[in-house]
Formats: C-alpha cells, sequence, structure tokens
C-alpha cells in the first residue's frame, strides 16, 4: 500500500484519485464524490506528518466506500431511491476505524440497490461498467467498488458480501476480494441486506493489502453483537499443505478459461509440494435454493424500516397512511427488491413457512456440517467463483433466475459463515479477468490471505479510459 510520507504527499495522492475517478466518469463508478472533505483531511494529514506525528497506518490512502455505509460524509444510498435523501448521523465502525488510521474517503461506489444483484444494473443510478470491456457488466452488487480498485482510481474501496458480492465483482474485473469469515468485522452502520450471511470486506490489489485492513477493521465490536472476539492478529504458523477440490462441482460445465485456469492453478499447487484432496460436498447441491429462500426472508424483515416515514423517501402524493407505505415503497424500491420482499413474505407466510423456510434451515445446517468435515480433510478449498466471466449489459435482467445462478460457487461460503478471497487468474481469450477463490475454516482468515500472498502476485490495473 503506497503511504503518504514526507515524499509523497496526502493531498497529491488524494488529487491524482480525483482526477482519475472523474476521468472514468463513464463507467459509473461513484454515486458521489467527496472532493472538498477529502482534500482537507489530505491536509491535515501531511500537516501531521510534517509535525513528526504519527498520521496512522493507512496515512492519506484514498479509498473508495460502498454506498451502503454509513458517514457523516455524503449521502447514504445503497443505490436506492427510497434513501437517496438519507444524511446519516453517523459512521460505520469500518469507516471509524479506516479513518482513524488516516485513510481517506474520496467517494461512494455504485451497488446494485440495496445490495440485490450480481451485475450492479439493479442500481437506481444505472449500471457500473465492467474495467475490461464496456459492453459487459461490472458484477456485482458492489461494482463500483471493484471497477475502482480495478481502474487504479484508489488502492481500496469497501464492499459487503452477503452471497458473492464481493467476491464475483472482484474476479470479474481482476482484482483481489475477500469476505472474512462472519462476525469478523462489524455490521454496525451498514445498511442491512441479510443478517445472518452479511459480511464487510475489502477490494484491493494484493493479498497483503487486505491483511493490512483486516488487521485495522477485525475485531468485537459492543455495537454488533454478532462480532466475534477479536481474533484475527493471533499468530498462526500452520503450514499449508493440503489444498481441497470439491468433485460435485461439474466444471466441464463453467467457461473453458475458468476451467484452464482452474486446472493451471491446482497443477501448480501440486508442483510446490501440495497435496490436492478430492472433497465429496453433496450438499453443496442446496446452497442456491437455500440461500434464495433464507436470504429474501431475513430481507423482508430488514426492508420493513423503510416505510416512507423515519427516513428516506416519501410519496409526495399520498393521501392516506396506507398512500404512503404502499406509495413511497413502491416507487422507492426497485423491481429486484421488490421481488425479495415478495418471495421473502411468501417463504415465513403462514402454511408455507415449514415447507421453505424452516426445510432451508435445515439443509443450511447440513451446509455447515459439510464444510466442517471438508476442513478436517484439507486447508483450504480452491473453486471458481462463477460459472462464467463477465456477462454482457442486459443478457441477464429479463431472467432472474439465470443472474441468481451466477452465484452457485459463492453463496455457501455464506450460508456456512466461513471465509473466501477471490484471486485474479487469468483471463479469457478476450482480454476478459478470470478469478478464482481460496476458501478457508472459521477465523482461518489472516492464514487464508498469507497462502495467498504466496500464490498469487500483485493484481493487474487497467488503467485506459477507452
Ligand atoms: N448476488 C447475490 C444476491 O443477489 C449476492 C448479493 C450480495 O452479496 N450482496 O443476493
Amino acid at each position: 500500500m503506497k503511504i503518504a510520507s514526507k515524499d509523497v504527499s496526502a493531498v497529491s495522492m488524494v488529487k491524482e484519485a480525483l482526477e482519475k475517478a472523474k476521468r472514468c466518469k463513464n463507467y459509473n463508478i461513484f454515486t458521489s464524490l467527496n472532493e472538498e472533505s477529502a482534500l482537507h483531511r489530505a491536509k491535515e494529514i501531511d500537516e501531521k506528518i510534517a509535525r513528526g506525528e504519527d498520521a496512522g497506518r493507512l496515512a492519506g490512502v484514498p479509498y473508495a466506500l460502498k454506498d451502503n455505509f454509513l458517514s457523516k460524509e455524503g449521502n447514504t444510498t445503497a443505490s436506492s431511491k427510497i434513501l437517496e435523501p438519507l444524511r446519516a448521523p453517523l459512521d460505520s465502525t469500518t469507516v471509524e476505524k479506516l479513518e482513524a488510521e488516516g485513510a481517506i474517503m474520496i467517494g461512494r461506489t455504485n451497488m446494485d440497490s440495496f445490495a440485490h444483484g450480481s451485475s450492479t444494473e439493479n442500481s437506481y443510478f444505472g449500471p457500473t461498467l465492467n474495467a475490461y470491456d464496456k459492453e459487459r457488466v461490472a458484477g456485482g452488487s458492489s461494482g463500483g467498488s471493484a471497477v475502482a480498485v480495478a481502474k487504479g482510481i484508489v488502492q481500496f474501496a469497501t464492499g459487503t458480501d452477503t452471497g458473492g458480492s464481493i467476491r464475483q465483482p472482484a474476479s470479474f474485473n481482476g482484482v483481489y476480494g475477500f469476505k472474512p469469515t462472519y462476525g469478523t468485522i462489524s455490521r454496525y452502520g451498514v445498511v442491512a441486506m441479510a443478517s445472518s450471511t452479511d459480511c464487510i470486506g475489502f477490494f484491493a490489489r494484493s493479498a497483503s493489502d487486505i491483511d493490512l485492513l483486516m488487521s485495522v477493521c477485525a475485531g468485537q465490536d459492543p455495537k454488533d453483537l454478532t462480532t466475534l472476539p477479536d481474533y484475527y492478529n493471533e499468530k498462526n504458523d500452520k503450514e499449508i499443505k493440503k489444498i481441497g477440490i470439491i468433485k460435485d462441482f461439474d466444471l466441464s460445465k463453467v467457461d473453458p478459461a475458468i476451467k484452464t485456469a482452474f486446472d493451471n492453478k491446482v497443477a501448480e499447487l501440486k508442483k510446490d509440494g501440495h497435496e490436492v484432496v478430492e472433497l465429496s460436498m453433496p450438499a453443496l447441491k442446496y446452497a442456491l435454493a437455500v440461500y434464495y429462500i433464507v436470504v429474501p426472508a431475513e430481507i423482508t424483515s430488514n426492508l420493513s424500516r423503510h416505510d416512507g416515514i423515519r427516513y428516506g423517501y416519501r410519496s409526495e402524493d399520498a393521501k392516506s397512511l396506507d398512500d404512503v407505505f404502499s406509495m413511497s415503497r413502491g416507487a422507492g424500491f426497485m423491481p429486484e427488491n421488490k421481488r425479495r420482499i415478495m418471495i421473502g413474505n411468501f417463504v415465513l407466510s403462514s402454511g408455507f413457512y415449514d415447507a421453505y423456510y424452516l426445510k432451508a434451515q435445515k439443509a443450511r445446517t447440513l451446509i455447515i456440517d459439510e464444510y466442517k468435515k471438508a476442513f478436517e480433510k484439507c486447508d483450504f478449498i480452491l473453486t471458481p467463483v462463477s460459472p462464467n466471466p463477465a456477462f454482457k449489459l442486459g443478457e441477464k435482467v429479463g431472467d432472474p433466475v439465470s443472474m441468481y445462478l451466477e452465484d452457485v460457487m459463492s453463496v455457501p461460503l455464506n450460508l456456512a459463515g466461513v471465509p473466501g478471497l477471490a484471486i485474479p487468474a487469468g483471463e479469457t481469450e478476450s482480454g476478459l479477468p478470470v478469478g478464482l477463490q481460496i476458501v478457508g475454516p472459521r477465523r482461518s482468515d489472516k492464514a487464508l490471505l498469507e497462502f495467498a500472498g504466496k500464490i498469487a502476485g500483485e493484481a493487474k490495473i487497467n488503467e485506459e479510459v477507452e
């Protein structure tokens, strides 16, 4: 990570990041930029450095914030109309911790509205374009954050991963994207999607940069009771010998470039002396169905607070209380938000609760157990992130199920709460990035990032604007 010092000023780093962000305007990466306050903070950091004071481990590093993190700076919209007028009264714990170490937020990044999606096409502000092909999607839901790093605008960006939203856009744009163990980073101050799978994580150029960000942001937070006791920085000298590959994922059906990247990485690992172990994980075939029952159920509950009364958008035409709810929510949510609210209500409704929600929770337990057993046989697991590289804009918007199928290899980790890192692993013939993911047991986050640092290098950054 390039940190401000006596030789490189924070002001010059922030100016450069803002200029690059403006040059990439057509990619629709940011929902808002923070020019004035970012430059003001940069000056303060430079003054600290000039006085010889400690300006923090992330002194002057410009970063991009996914638009579902609350911060007093700018409006938190979660790329929705219903939250567009929201000025947050507080900073999320992540923002607080990053800024205490001197990092400077230059802007908020575009996303699928409320993080529902895999392409950033569900944003109220329109889609973000892929860093390598403007006719293709950025991935989602944290598409803006992934492209902000891939275009070299910022050295890191925050993301949320409820079912792949960090790892999939990272792999679509050739950068690193990390979803930690559930509960490692506080969710306080982040717009909730599905509380039992929501994770805060990062996009960056290398595993070691993510390790630094994790050591700043991980830790127990009294404001989020699901956070784990501080474990991240504990030393772990375990030697990584055995890598699992899941035979239940039929790789003959994935894009050939992804299969080749996978086969190459397995061959490399073997050559470096790792033992490759085949795993049978039959319960994973239920993961996608389980996810699209449990997650909409939680979404329904979490989105009920957006009622047009307490905060956010309220329809001007409403004449009765019922109108306020239905007209504000009707105009404020995107179609995908509404689809999930309806699915969630359906699977929770009496008569269907046992058949869908309860059954899905039981299957979730099977999936959790399966990962536990798998990690008795290996140290980490290697899989693709998604079956395809970035698809064409508009290609899947009319077919939600084909969009959901893109998440088939990313959502199992969220259901089990285990960590996963997307690493850049090659490209297709036409130059689209291809990613793989390394999956570890709960709380193996640091060891996983260290291992990734050994088997994969710095991400390639594509600064070309055309
Ligand atoms: N694509 C997944 C979904 O649409 C993931 C979302 C996420 O991780 N926020 O639910």
